[in-house]
């Protein structure tokens, strides 16, 4: 079987895309960045979805008012994206289905930085009516709902702020809850982590993170967060960024392939199940690897992963399978 032949059946979703903000070059061209329509239509990815990241900033009045406001323009624009027939916006699971049956491609859009809600509980209803389908719950540094895994000492970080997830981050999971969004736990310190995964309604995701027995990255999820997500119905998506995949050598950056992809997922799948892994690349945001550098080498990925004696049935549960099943959870648990 060849990546060709599988992805002619398979719904293939990058769940974790990153976009250039202010400015974004024209998607219909094939231009810089690693993901544009052209790419996706030549390597074979059916769907992506685009992230309206907000980095985080002062918690004041003003910061969360322009947090908010960025946010918005971004999901805006990612929406204005999918033009037509060819290029659809998908804002369900339904739409994502019926959009791959149609031969067209998705685009979906979801939130990074819960930053971006500031203290307004209302939020995440106005971002679903925009399409948008789950939230990061931080970025680098501690915001208001939760603690980061990676606190930004320059914005006055303690190591922990909250011990986990604040009342308002409880309050925020249970909108999100509501609004029918997924809780991305990506980014999130291990203790706010496992405690968003016990208080959502709804099975949580981490959408783009990779595995911390293999190599020992705060922003990796260590066995007793596989374990977690595991127990709760949720799923771990293996990311493409080099440094959560290999450490680096001395004085040097990280460098991986698809291979090391491929052994954090054998990892993860070994640990959890299969029903619980999935695959994103934080393309355009730090991810690309030798074999995955672009939306047009996404086969390189799936033949890594055919070669690990994946089939077909296991590939659409990792590409989209699993993640269709949370989008439905959350449609299904929303009201
Ligand atoms: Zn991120």
């Amino acid at each position: 079987m060849t990546p060709e032949e599988v992805h002619a059946a398979t719904l293939t979703l990058d769940a974790h895309v990153d976009i250039r903000w202010p400015d974004p070059p024209d998607p219909l061209a094939d231009g810089p960045m690693r993901v544009d329509f052209p790419k996706m239509a030549r390597g074979g990815l059916r769907a992506a979805i685009f992230i309206a990241y907000v980095p985080q900033g002062r918690r004041d009045e003003a910061g969360h008012a322009a947090a908010a406001e960025r946010a918005e323009a971004m999901l805006r624009h990612i929406r204005a994206r999918a033009d037509g027939e060819a290029r659809r916006f998908c804002a369900t699971a339904a739409e994502l289905e019926a959009c791959f049956e149609a031969g067209a491609l998705g685009v979906l859009s979801a939130v990074e930085n819960g930053y971006a809600m500031g203290h307004d509980l209302s939020a995440p209803a106005r971002w679903k009516a925009l399409g948008a389908c789950y939230l990061t719950l931080t970025h680098d540094g501690h915001n208001d709902l939760a603690d980061s895994a990676r606190p930004k000492p320059a914005l006055g970080d303690a190591p922990a702020e909250h011990g986990g997830l604040s009342a308002l981050g409880r309050q925020a999971i249970a909108a999100l809850n509501r609004a029918g969004m997924l809780v991305d736990v990506s980014h999130v310190a291990k203790p706010a982590m496992l405690q968003a995964a016990e208080a959502s309604r709804v099975p949580v995701v981490a959408t783009h993170t990779a595995c911390r027995a293999l190599r020992d990255h705060p922003r990796n999820l260590d066995d007793e967060q596989l374990d977690a997500l595991k127990a709760v119905g949720g799923l771990a998506q293996i990311t493409a960024v080099p440094s959560f995949l290999r450490a680096a050598p001395p004085g040097q950056d990280s460098v991986a392939s698809v291979e090391d992809m491929a052994d954090h997922v054998d990892h993860a799948v070994r640990r959890i199940g299969i029903e619980h892994v999935g695959l994103s690349s934080d393309f355009d945001g730090g991810g690309g690897v030798r074999g995955w550098e672009n939306a047009a080498e996404t086969a390189g990925l799936s033949a890594a992963l055919l070669a690990r004696g994946y089939g077909r049935r296991e590939l659409g549960l990792l590409w989209s399978g699993n993640f269709l099943r949370l989008m439905r959870a959350a449609e299904a648990a929303a009201g």
